[in-house]
């Protein structure tokens, strides 16, 4: 397949001239952060660091860190780069670590963005004939607003859905012929099971590529959605802070997301020390926006863990590219002192047969964590006979000890039982009251 581009120029850049580039547009950028950003301005001054001391990239380091408390501390306005008069919208995070962050956009950033969302919808096969299905949320999420805005960038024909209504879902993914679909992991899999059940089969929707992401999903996920929903699925990456989804998207290879390099700098730090590891380490992903005008976050940390690669893509762009976050700092679970991420549990249940409605629930009893995983049996494997049942969740609970560790108290529960998620799946409910 021949490879599309949306702005080749940038995303077959060589990789020195962007960091060129970037270095350039760093010198500009903290320049305007340091003048007009009191809130920064005073982190730089605490570590004795002023905008001439940065000539380029490599003086990226000696930059303080923005962490998530920051934008709390600095709620709503303290962040801003822009006079309010210029700023032309907002978005706010989903909140699904109990913390609203609210950013500000230019009209300026919100052209730069919905670019990024197309380069995504293009490396997706995405062109002016396709029909995109837009099943983010609309609202304060970006989800929605940021492929929408892609989405009219490269001329597809946009069907502003927003999330939910699968039975309208599918109408009109039929009757008007959605050939890419933008949501949630965990929604496409919804969809694809709704589709299953009335009957439908893969050839008989002309979907032919989905771009999944705001939430972590796994290898097994992408392989399960791609064959019921007859599709490719491209993940695509992004966050609030940073604009929204787009800041990373897929390529044809399928093996990691190609960072927006020109709009962004990624680096991976050891969430300890705060120490810059190199690149192929795993650790936690930091983001320097470079074009931001209304909410110019400088070494922002995300939380979320994942690993930087260089290595040459077949797709042609030379863009850095990111491997799927495993989780966040803050989703790691620590139960009896052993580290478990939900996506760990989500592959053992894929590669088991089942599907991926699950829900974690951990609690403590007298001083010891309880770790319970309730997954749902697919309607072929389902019984009422108590032995196969038990049978089937020692088997479970055994796999899941070889992946993490520690056994955890599997149970099966009817088909259907666990509610179904329109956006970000809630898959942890933590009743452990630690703080
Ligand atoms: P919230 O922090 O409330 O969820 P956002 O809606 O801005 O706010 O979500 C951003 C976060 O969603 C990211 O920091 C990351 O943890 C997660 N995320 C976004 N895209 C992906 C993806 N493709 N894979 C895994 N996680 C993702
Ligand atoms: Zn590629």
């Amino acid at each position: 397949m021949a490879e599309n581009y949306y702005q080749k120029d940038i995303e077959t850049m060589p990789v020195e001239e962007m960091k060129k580039l970037q270095s350039e547009k760093l010198v500009k950028q903290v320049k305007h952060v340091y003048e007009n950003v009191a809130y920064y301005r005073n982190l730089m001054d605490e570590k004795g660091v002023k905008p001439e001391d940065i000539h380029g990239i490599e003086d990226l380091h000696k930059l303080p860190f923005l962490s998530k408390a920051d934008l709390r501390d600095a709620y709503p306005y303290g962040l801003l780069g822009k006079p309010l008069k210029e700023c032309v919208r907002i978005h706010s995070t989903s909140g699904t670590t109990g913390r609203r962050v609210v950013a500000f956009y230019t009209q300026h950033d919100v052209d730069l963005w919905e670019d990024c969302c197309a380069r995504a919808i293009v490396a997706a096969g995405g062109t002016d004939e396709d029909v995109c299905q837009v099943a983010y949320g609309y609202g304060l999420f970006t989800g929605g607003a940021g492929l929408h805005g892609g989405s009219h960038k490269v001329g597809c024909l946009t069907l502003p859905m927003s999330s939910g209504n699968t039975d309208r879902q599918i109408q009109f993914m039929e009757d008007l012929g959605a050939t890419i679909l933008c949501c949630t992991p965990s929604y496409a899999a919804y969809v694809g099971e709704s589709l299953k059940e009335k009957g439908y089969k893969p050839e008989d929707i002309p979907l032919k590529a989905g771009i999944f992401g705001a939430e972590p999903w796994t290898e097994e996920m992408r392989h399960q959605i791609e064959e019921t929903l007859g599709i490719k699925a491209y993940d695509i990456y992004g966050l609030t802070e940073t604009s929204g989804p787009g800041v990373a998207f897929e390529c044809s290879e399928q093996t990691g997301m190609h960072i927006n390099e020109d709009h962004f700098i990624a680096e991976i730090i050891d969430p300890d020390t705060g120490e810059v590891l190199p690149e192929g380490e795993k650790g936690e992903l930091v983001f320097t926006a470079l074009d931001k005008e209304a909410f110019p976050l400088l070494r922002y940390r995300t939380r979320d863990i994942c690993v930087l690669s260089r290595k040459k893509c077949s797709c042609g762009r030379t863009l850095i590219k990111m491997a799927k976050p495993m989780g966040r700092t803050d989703d790691m679970l620590i139960i009896r002192g052993v580290n478990v991420f939900p996506s760990q549990i989500e592959t053992v249940l894929l590669n088991e047969g089942y599907q991926p409605n699950y829900q974690i629930i951990v609690d403590r009893v007298n001083n010891t964590d309880t770790f319970e995983v309730n997954v749902e049996m697919n309607p072929e494997q389902f019984t009422d006979k108590v032995s196969e049942i038990l049978g089937m969740e020692r088997k479970l609970s055994d796999a899941m000890k070889i992946m993490l560790g520690i056994n955890p108290k599997v149970r099966l529960v009817a088909p259907k039982s666990i509610v179904r998620s329109e956006g970000k799946a809630v898959r942890v409910v933590d009743k452990r009251k630690l703080v």
